[in-house]
């Protein structure tokens, strides 16, 4: 029995050696592994800035700096788990279907394995091959979307597969059990008063941050605890569901968002919802100089990953 832990900081310093995420051991293999992070470097289906095929190598190259320990979730993910930085899906710039294919392929035998998948993107169009090598195993899904976009929006500029539309696409191939799953954090500018109902109508559950405002972030948890219920559960996170203040490079932002630590207390309260898989997506580098989105986003895929520890039996 392998056990795959990354390299140790306090005996080599964080700038050396190749960079994978949190200093994993970059294998590909899905044997003796409770998690496995895979990078997904698509992003020619965004509507805006493109630049998050950059993302998975700047969220692993500030990663370095994460620590094994937990203190809020008091766990330690080395001590607990074995995981490994899986690499890169071999994406086809500029061709979706074909990328939806590869993703598929490539995550099904990680996902077949019983270990964890958590991918980084890329833009967010990515999370259609990931649920659909998903629901392969699981079956229909619970979702819980964190984004300042519904992303159920029917076509872009007369076509079906987008950043901006891919809720809208699971939820048509089955992909998703919609009664048991939630949308947090929209907010922004609209279309129109239509874009506010769609997702509902479609039948997920929303918590706008206009509301997330008024109901504040317990009420908020407790929703997204109940809406779940013991279902297995997707967690998507877009980047840009975080204030552009504390999270400025990203394609697509939007003002009035959440801070850094209100959103890791968030996630470390949803611990107890059965996650067989996570995302964070639309991360752009080219506009995050002092790698701050980058290091949020290394640290939200900690906050996942001490979730699995959490869980280990
Ligand atoms: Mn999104
Ligand atoms: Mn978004």
């Amino acid at each position: 029995m392998n056990k795959y832990v990354p390299i140790n900081s306090l005996e080599v310093p964080r700038f050396a050696e190749i960079k994978t995420f949190m200093r994993l051991p970059n294998i590909k293999t899905t044997e003796d592994i409770d998690y496995a992070v895979i990078g997904i470097p698509f992003d020619t289906a965004s509507t805006y800035r493109t630049g998050s095929r950059f993302g998975p190598s700047a969220i692993r190259d500030i990663s370095s700096l994460i620590k094994p320990y937990n203190a809020p979730q008091k766990v330690n993910v080395v001590e607990k788990l074995s995981g490994v930085d899986y690499g890169d899906v071999s994406v086809n710039p500029g061709y979706i279907e074909d990328t939806y294919e590869r993703i598929e392929k490539e995550l099904l035998p990680v996902v077949k394995s019983g270990a964890i998948p958590i991918c980084l993107g890329g833009d967010h169009s990515i999370t259609l091959g990931e649920l659909r090598a998903i629901a392969k195993i699981h079956g229909p899904v619970a979702l819980v979307h964190f984004d300042s976009h519904f992303d159920t929006i029917d076509s872009y500029f007369g076509k079906k597969y987008n950043h901006g539309t891919v809720f809208r696409r699971a939820l048509e191939e089955g992909l998703i059990d919609v009664e048991h799953s939630i949308q947090i954090g929209m907010r922004g500018t609209f279309y129109s008063e239509k874009d506010l109902i769609e997702s509902e109508n479609l039948g997920f559950e929303v918590i706008t941050s206009f509301e997330m405002r008024e109901i504040g972030l317990a009420n908020t948890i407790e929703r997204i605890i109940n809406r779940v219920g013991d279902k297995k559960a997707f967690f998507s996170f877009d980047i840009d569901f975080v204030d552009p203040a504390y999270a400025p490079g990203t394609g697509t932002i939007e003002v009035g968002g959440f801070s850094s630590m209100e959103i890791l207390d968030m996630i470390r309260k949803l611990k107890d919802i059965s996650f067989i898989g996570y995302d964070i997506v639309e991360v752009l580098p080219c506009v995050d100089p002092s790698q701050i989105t980058a290091f949020l986003a290394s640290n939200i895929v900690f906050e996942f990953i001490s979730i699995i520890a959490l869980q280990k039996k």
